[in-house]
């Protein structure tokens, strides 16, 4: 095992995966971005064992690199259509992909150029992110028949009635199944008990980054030197305040390590308790993601490209060259050197 490593219990991952799949009749797996850690390629053949033939992906650019994991079966492309996208008019006419179409302007263009390509429409919610207003879905119905009709509601919970009532409105405009994202697998199933046509649930993080416990981080430890207060340190030549140790990590800038997406408030809060914990320590250096000794460690400097360098306080941390340190990263914005099945 060296670099960055994403460490994944096999067996008890694709159990739930497999859980999520009977909590979820009509789940639409979602595959983008980074694959969600895994790699699109990776959610391609995990979505053809789950024995599904209908995947979701991001953007039209996604739709070969699913392919090329061995999918076979129907595409849907999140990103609503717009002209001027050659990739996405070739699509149009490709049998095993379906197009969400989100305003009367476009569903007119696409009707003229690819009579037959398959769509979803997709409703405006309360995201108030792409969609036609409820109130156009007659007309868009008349424009093109839709295979089905999108509903994306936000994250937080409680969005029921509104999912009911967008889907009640364009089950009246046309009836076809109901795409729906972000509900809660006991709303999810109470609509579809209700609703008079078919529904898909389309998801992402709840299948693939669910169940954590069956995932680990970990960085190499790569070398360990000695430093001495006043002594010059890394790129920027930083002078540590204490004697101390240098560990240097796989993992940096090119893994998407030290490059945090914006934190809520909550967890903004909670780091500045970790710092406050430590302010001996801490000396101004900003908190890493790696774990050495049972203790998270501080940068030296921000991190470079494919590695980071720690400083530690103090005696010997007892770590070698070959050791493991545990990382706390984002799946959705890492990108590891090795998938380790375990
Ligand atoms: C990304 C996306 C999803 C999946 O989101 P998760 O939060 O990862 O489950 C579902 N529906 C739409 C329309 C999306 O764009």
């Amino acid at each position: 095992m060296s670099g960055l490593v994403l460490e994944l219990q096999t067996a008890p991952w694709r159990e739930h995966l497999q859980r999520t799949l009977v909590r979820y009749p009509g789940l639409v797996p979602v595959a983008k971005g980074n694959g969600y850690g895994f790699g699109l390629a990776r959610l391609a053949d995990e979505t053809n064992r789950l024995g599904l033939v209908t995947l979701a992906v991001g953007t039209v650019f996604e739709v070969e690199k699913v392919r090329a994991g061995g999918f076979t079966g129907d595409i849907v492309v999140l990103t609503p259509w717009r002209p001027g996208n050659p990739l996405a008019d070739a699509l149009l006419t490709d049998s095993h992909v379906i197009t969400t179409v989100s305003r009367l302007d476009d569903l007119t263009a696409i009707s003229m150029q690819a009579p037959h390509a398959r769509v979803l429409i997709e409703v405006l919610t309360s995201m108030r992110r792409h969609g036609i207003a409820p109130g156009q879905c007659k007309d868009a119905a008349a424009i093109m028949t839709p295979e089905g009709w999108s509903i994306h509601l936000p994250l937080e919970p409680g969005r029921l009635d509104e999912a009911r009532e967008l889907s009640l409105t364009a089950v009246d405009a046309h009836a076809a199944p109901v795409w729906l994202s972000h509900l809660s697998a006991d709303e999810y199933r109470t609509l579809n008990a209700e609703l008079p046509v078919d529904t898909r649930m389309r998801v992402g993080t709840k299948l693939w980054l669910g169940a954590p416990e069956t995932r680990r981080i970990t960085a190499e430890v790569q070398d360990i030197h000695a430093v001495h207060r006043g002594m010059a340190i890394g790129y920027h030549q930083r002078k540590p305040l204490r004697d101390g140790w240098l560990v240097v990590v796989a993992g940096g800038t090119a893994h998407g390590i030290g490059l945090e997406a914006p934190k809520s408030p909550k967890t903004l809060k909670h780091r500045l308790r970790i710092l406050a914990k430590a302010p001996g320590e801490a000396a101004g250096l900003p908190l890493s993601p790696f774990t050495i000794g049972g203790k998270k460690r501080f940068f030296a400097e921000p991190p470079h490209m494919q590695a980071s360098l720690l400083f530690l306080p103090g005696a010997h941390p007892g770590v070698r060259v070959g050791d493991r340190a545990t990382v706390t990263a984002r799946m959705t914005t890492t990108s590891f050197d090795e998938l380790i099945e375990v």
